[in-house]
């Protein structure tokens, strides 16, 4: 299955990837994660995606649509794959649909997690990311075992400097700007899926199975 996870930042969308990667088994292809391992690794990328991620901005479309098309075509992804956090921008699905023809990989389905900008800010207050693999935790919604400590590696969990108050209220209007436009372009492909983002993580990923058929 191909799918891609569409909704504002904060919305729960990485959550529900990584359901989606265990239920189906294919790989979550997250264009925020690719870019915190660059920076964290402090490559070429890494550098340059650092100035915009920190902003609030979007990093530059030939940028994000480039390590896309290298991911795309590794062999993992033969099988389908969850695209999260790409594309933000008509110009890059407008990208993916031409490299998705070129690759003969047709999409299945964009599932559009809706939740409002108030209760996207109060969420990201509670927000945590394992600075080593990058899994997300929660203080309500998707608590550690081990306080500040990830449950899957041991790595530490930091608050991500763009998950600040300030900057998410930034980021939220590049969503409103950039990014939201996706929702009509996926609705014209007969593609789009909304699903209400708005509950336990049981909930929405109940949601999420039944929109698509599996379980
Ligand atoms: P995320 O973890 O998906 O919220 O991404 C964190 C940050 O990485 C975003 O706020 C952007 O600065 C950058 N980023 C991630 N994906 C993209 C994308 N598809 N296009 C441009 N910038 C991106």
């Amino acid at each position: 299955m191909r799918l891609i996870l569409l909704g504002a930042p904060g919305a729960g969308k990485g959550t529900q990837a990584e359901m989606l990667n265990s239920l189906l088994n294919i790989p979550i292809i997250s264009t925020g994660n690719i870019f915190r391992a660059h920076i964290a690794e402090g490559t070429e990328l890494g550098i340059k995606a650092k100035r915009y991620i920190d902003e609030g901005k979007l990093v530059p479309d030939e940028l994000t649509i480039d390590i896309v098309k290298d991911r795309l075509n590794q062999d993992d992804c033969k099988n389908g794959m969850i695209l999260d956090g790409f594309p933000r921008t008509i110009k890059q699905a407008q990208a993916l649909d031409a490299l998705l023809v070129e690759l003969n990989m047709p999409l299945d389905k964009v599932i559009n997690v809706e939740v409002a900008d108030e209760e996207i800010i109060e969420r990201m207050a509670g927000r945590t990311v394992c600075s080593s693999c990058g899994t997300p935790y929660h203080k309500k919604f998707k608590v550690e075992k081990v306080a500040g400590i990830c449950d899957n590696c041991q790595g530490k969990l930091i608050q991500r400097e763009d998950d600040r108050k300030e900057t998410v209220k930034k980021r939220l209007k590049v969503y409103h700007d950039q990014t939201s436009p996706l929702i009509e372009y996926y609705k014209r492909q007969n593609k789009l899926v909304n699903i209400d983002g708005i509950g336990s993580v049981e909930e929405i990923s109940l949601r999420v199975k039944n929109a698509l058929g599996v379980n």
